[in-house]
């Protein structure tokens, strides 16, 4: 038997969340990999699970988690043998295939990438999803020649997991950092992540004018509607938008002005059905670019009952940086 947050639908359509005991048996048959999890995280989605709040799990009963990082201890796969060091990100797991708020994952063996070499299982639930989306959304501005000279790039959502990490990121790649949130109270945190400068996400938050004063070179946002629109608008000619999240909103309630009358490219980005080269080289940025005391500063540790409790404070924006769980404290 092993410890596991498990999801159960209500006769009424919500969500039981609880902390259980599972045995093998009852994770997937169709997983060639088991792997002992050490640390999994609770990312955006993982909010939505365990509240319910939007259906993300399509699957019950679940185990929530869209994120892993263990050992196997098993395999019927080629690629992997007892003993690797992995780590899981997205492919629907923790929507379709149960996940990672287990200490027992039984998972698909092409899913699987290696633990960059001398990364601990801890840091890279430190960077998860959100981490590997923010490197994900850092390379496709990179790749559309946004470059630290051009001038200053917006991340939105600064405080949150996508956010911070893209910071730290883009400081590290000498760009000058605009971090737009709603907790001013977080300014120097995010400073000493690498900001350049921080504003009131209020200033982006409402409906604007189609163009806008000239600032962006590049923005990285995980927030959406009016938000996302408002960067878009304020965006220098020929700029590029990496957009991955909606916490403010799904719409995106925007004129085509910016596109047609500045060049500017919106480019989305996706990290759950990523391609696996491009997350192997996701992985290896993070890997040689992100400082462990950089990381250290975005990480929260808890034990995994407390994930249930942090949930919907996430949801409510009311965390900052990455939520990291221990599945066996
Ligand atoms: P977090 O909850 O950690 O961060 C979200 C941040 O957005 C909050 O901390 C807050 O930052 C800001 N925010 C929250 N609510 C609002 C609001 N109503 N209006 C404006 N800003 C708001 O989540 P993650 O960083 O894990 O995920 C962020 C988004 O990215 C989510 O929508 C998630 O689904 C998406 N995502 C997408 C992925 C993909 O593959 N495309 C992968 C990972 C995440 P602050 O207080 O600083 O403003």
């Amino acid at each position: 038997m092993f410890k596991a947050i498990l999801l159960n639908k209500n006769d009424d359509g919500s969500t039981r969340a609880e902390l259980t005991q599972l045995d093998e048996a009852q994770l997937p048959a169709d997983g060639d990999v088991t792997v002992a999890v050490e640390y999994s995280t609770i990312n955006y989605k993982d909010g939505l699970a365990i509240t319910g709040k939007s259906p993300v799990v399509r699957k019950w009963p679940m185990v929530p988690g869209i994120d892993g990082a263990g050992e196997v201890m098993a395999s019927s796969h080629p690629a992997w043998k007892a003993g690797d060091r992995v780590v899981l990100n997205g492919w629907g797991v923790g929507e379709v295939h149960m996940g990672c708020l287990a200490e027992r994952a039984k998972l698909k063996g092409d899913w699987l990438i290696p633990l960059p070499h001398e990364m601990s299982t801890r840091t890279a639930m430190a960077i998860g999803t959100a981490g590997y989306t923010a490197m994900l959304c850092a390379m496709a501005l990179a790749e559309c020649g946004v470059k630290p000279e051009h001038g200053e790039v917006l991340v939105t959502g600064a405080s949150g997991g996508v956010g911070s990490v893209a910071v730290a990121i883009l400081a590290a790649r000498g760009y000058t950092v605009v971090a737009s949130t709603g907790k001013l109270a977080e300014s120097d945190y995010l400073k000493s992540l690498g900001a350049a400068d921080v504003i009131d996400r209020a200033e982006l938050s409402v409906p604007g004018k189609p163009l806008q004063k000239e600032r962006w070179a590049g923005v990285v946002d995980s927030v959406g509607s009016h938000t996302l629109v408002n960067a878009i608008a304020q965006c220098r000619y020929g700029a590029t938008v990496a957009a991955c999240g909606l916490a403010q909103g799904m719409d995106l309630p925007a004129t085509v002005a910016p596109f047609i009358l500045r060049g500017v490219k919106l480019i989305g980005v996706d990290s759950v059905m990523a391609p696996r080269a491009r997350r192997l080289d996701a992985w290896s940025n993070l890997a040689s670019e992100l400082k462990p005391a950089t990381l250290e500063k975005i990480t929260h540790e808890i034990p995994l009952a407390q994930a249930l409790v942090r949930a919907p404070t996430l949801l409510a924006g009311g965390v900052k940086g990455r939520l990291v769980v221990n599945v066996s404290a």
